[in-house]
């Protein structure tokens, strides 16, 4: 039916614009547009690619610039989706065109390839699409001539097979486009091109994989598959902390609730931290479900990113399993979401769109009416507080499935010695060694930031204002505090005790390595951190000369604690209990508790039991106290206190404003007006927002840009969102300098 009013589209540009625009559309497009499809329009001097958001029909068009073409066949996006990244745009407080730009697969943009022969590329819209040739038997009388060896066989092959590609084809018989040409001729054979998609499991193989049955589960996983089978059926939003440690079966539990929404013709989205540390959780995906999986993580290649975007798209896939971005996967009908390892700060991206896939995990669940899953041995404090608050149901799986005992653990304090490896650790290594166990060494450190601490009382210095860490800025010779600016001359003497001997701690895993190896001359130590794993496969290597016992110590960061096990491990050492104690970021006791918990996990998970020796200057934290006696709920109580008397979330909310540039007055001076003009807002509208800072990024220069940034804490969700988007509209542009806006912000480096 051709359309008789003129239509015009509303579209979202990519570019850092709050608005959406207005454009007409001419006549011999009006069919092919519609929302969730991309087209080309004139803007300002130039042209580029918008998002269709709406089509409406219209007599004011005047002055209205026309849509030039239209770029997709099919909408990248449902009206759900469309919705959901409104959300998105207004939570973030993020130009709605750049939400869509991130939630898309890079592959989609990529220009034209030239097209080659049979296994040809070509370009559609822009769109990089493999095509392959395929060949099926047709209907033609027997040939008048013979065949020869070659052709005969490649006919009855596909003729048995019903079609084959060349792909495939050329696999098994060689070179064999001659043979191909003249069976075409002959007409004993059909040819079609064919969309193909590349596959990210063929290293592994079809055959390779194992068949996983589901298991008789324990009452705890029973009872936690019922609550979410409940939920399932009923068809409502249900979220869920799913609380257990390592090894307690949540796996199964999600494998479970899983197979239940596929059996409603619903789909599942999976999210995990990092998912090419940890292949075992898609094989084992795999290897219970079988295809129709399709993952997603920063180690796909463009082409097969798109590949895996569009399969999702057209409904060719019910598991989605995959790293943050995941949570933007064009998956229809989800019937349930899973956050492993919730508490885990990569699902925050930090930068771009600053978004938090464990927080839009919930978002897109309500809109979905979905069971959403958040999973974790060690909940975020915010997650448990909403579980008291009734926001979230709770789940428990207390205990490990094989019944392995916990390590046990025992603390060296560290005042007064010396050494890195202290005694006490030195000869539980060579203890161990002499046993031929293996060990683990690992060092709680996230590289750049320094501190002070006091060698005699274990206190490091920290802020009056914050209760957060003083950060150490050598070159000024003064330990700043990056929330509020706060500054002291360093190094002094320490204000808990007045002793003069202050140490700038964080001994690097390079240093531990090398006097391991003066220590133990005899063992292969090995060393994992983002220095020794940057390679491809150099990760992989690693895992693999601890499995196959070439290796005795391994050296390791955060790392070591992600998704393996290392069966062979009987002894753990910790080098620096509190070095996330002392991060500047009131989520230190948080993550020092976390990664510790996690830690001791790593010990005795064999049928070996395990030793754990941590060594710490504070040692009496309650941090390190409770992750040293499992006491998560002890951990809860006491960090929910310090969070209360210090206002920081669940009771009050964050958000960040950063400044940087490569000209350090200019990178002030927006700081300070940005300030300002907060302060004056907050005046004017009555908002009850603290405006802390401008201070120094801990990281103050970063790639030759100096960085400052202004803290914004709020007791009201609206007032903080009122004061940003005003801050936002009301500012000056700046020309020399960058400024973001980070909302609940992770980590303030
Ligand atoms: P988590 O995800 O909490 O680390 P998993 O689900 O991976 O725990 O379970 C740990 C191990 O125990 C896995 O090898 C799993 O196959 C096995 N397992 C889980 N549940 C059961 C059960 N009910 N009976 C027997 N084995 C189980
Ligand atoms: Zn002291
Ligand atoms: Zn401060």
């Amino acid at each position: 039916m051709p359309r008789t009013v003129p239509h015009i589209v509303e579209v979202a540009v990519p570019l850092p614009l709050e608005k959406t625009f207005s454009y007409l559309v001419p006549p011999h497009l009006a069919e092919r547009v519609s929302p969730g499809k991309r087209v080309f329009v004139p803007f300002g001097g130039r042209k580029l690619t918008a998002y269709v958001l709406s089509v409406t029909e219209t007599t004011a068009t005047d002055r209205l610039k026309e849509v030039i073409d239209v770029l997709d066949d099919e909408p990248l996006w449902t009206d759900n989706e469309l919705e959901f990244f409104r959300w998105v745009a207004s939570y973030y407080l993020h130009p709605l065109g750049e939400v869509l730009k991130t939630a898309l697969p890079t592959g989609i943009n990529l220009q034209s390839r030239k097209a080659n022969g049979d296994g040809a590329e070509s370009v559609a819209g822009g769109r990089r699409i493999l095509r392959e040739a395929f060949y099926r038997p047709s209907d033609a009388a027997a040939p008048v001539r013979p065949l020869g060896d070659k052709a005969a066989q490649i006919l009855a092959t596909i003729r048995e097979a019903g079609d084959m590609g060349a792909a495939e084809l050329r696999r098994r018989f060689g070179q064999c486009s001659a043979q191909l040409k003249r069976l075409l001729e002959l007409g004993l054979v059909a040819r079609e091109e064919r969309e193909v998609y590349r596959d990210p499991f063929r290293e592994e193989g079809e055959e390779g994989t194992e068949r996983d049955l589901p298991k008789d589960l324990n009452p705890h996983q029973q009872a936690a598959l019922v609550a979410m089978c409940g939920s399932l059926d009923s068809l409502v939003f249900a979220p869920f902390l799913l609380h257990g440690v390592t090894g307690s079966g949540k796996t199964e539990v999600y494998l479970r609730a899983i197979g239940h929404a596929l059996d409603q013709g619903r789909s599942a989205l999976v999210l995990v931290p990092e998912i090419s540390l940890t292949p075992q959780v898609v094989r084992r995906f795999r290897a219970r479900f079988g295809s129709g999986i399709a993952i997603l993580h920063s180690g796909l290649s463009d082409g097969e990113r798109y590949d895996e975007w569009r399969r999702i798209r057209r409904g060719l896939v019910r598991i989605v399993i995959g790293a943050r971005s995941a949570i933007f996967a064009p998956l229809a009908r989800i019937g349930i979401i899973v956050v492993d390892e919730e508490h885990e700060a990569s699902f925050k991206q930090s930068d771009g769109l600053r978004y938090n896939a464990r927080d839009l995990a919930l978002v897109r669940g309500r809109m979905e009416r979905a069971t959403v899953v958040l999973g974790s041995a060690t909940p975020l404090i915010t997650s448990l507080h909403a579980v008291e608050q009734g926001r979230l149901g709770f789940l428990s799986l207390p205990e490990r499935v094989a019944g392995v005992p916990m390590p046990q653990v025992e603390i060296v304090p560290m005042q007064g010695i010396k050494q890195t490896v202290s005694p006490a650790l030195q000869s539980a290594l060579a203890g161990n060694l002499a046993s031929r166990g293996q060990a683990i060494v690992f060092l709680n450190r996230r590289g750049f930031s320094t501190y002070l601490v006091c060698g005699e009382c274990g206190a490091p210095l920290t802020c009056p204002n914050c209760s957060v860490t003083l950060t150490f800025h050598k070159s000024r010779g003064q330990s700043v505090c990056h929330y509020c600016d706060y500054a002291i001359p360093a190094p002094g003497t320490c204000p808990a005790c007045t002793s003069a001997e202050l140490k700038e701690l964080g001994a690097g895993t390079e240093r531990v390595e090398h006097e391991l190896r003066e220590l133990l001359p005899t063992a292969r130590i090995l060393r994992m951190d983002s220095d020794t794993t940057s390679g491809k496969g150099s990760h992989g290597r690693i895992l693999s000369r601890m499995a196959d016992s070439t290796a005795d110590i391994l050296v390791g960061t955060q790392m070591i604690t992600k998704g393996h096990d290392f069966p062979g491990v009987t002894l753990v050492g910790v080098i620096n209990a509190e070095a996330s104690l002392n991060l500047p970021d009131f989520r230190g006791s948080e993550r020092t508790f976390q990664v510790l918990s996690q830690v001791i996990g790593r010990a005795g998970r064999g049928d070996l039991p395990g030793r754990v020796i941590l060594q710490a200057l504070n040692p009496s934290h309650y941090a390190i106290q409770c992750a040293v006696s499992h006491d998560g709920a002890g951990f809860y109580r006491q960090e929910l206190e310090f969070r209360r008397e210090a206002g920081y979330p669940p009771f009050s909310f964050l958000a960040g404003a950063g400044f940087s540039g490569t000209v350090e007055q200019a990178v002030e001076g927006r700081a300070e007006a940005a300030a300002r003009l907060m302060m004056q807002i907050k005046r004017e509208q009555g908002l009850r927002v603290e405006v802390l800072g401008p201070a120094p990024a801990p990281l103050y220069r970063l790639r030759g840009r100096f960085r400052r940034q202004i803290l914004l804490k709020s007791p009201s969700r609206g007032d903080l969102r009122r004061l940003v988007s005003a801050w936002l509209t009301r500012r000056e542009p700046a020309s020399n300098v960058r400024e973001t806006i980070d909302i609940d912000p992770v980590d303030m480096m």
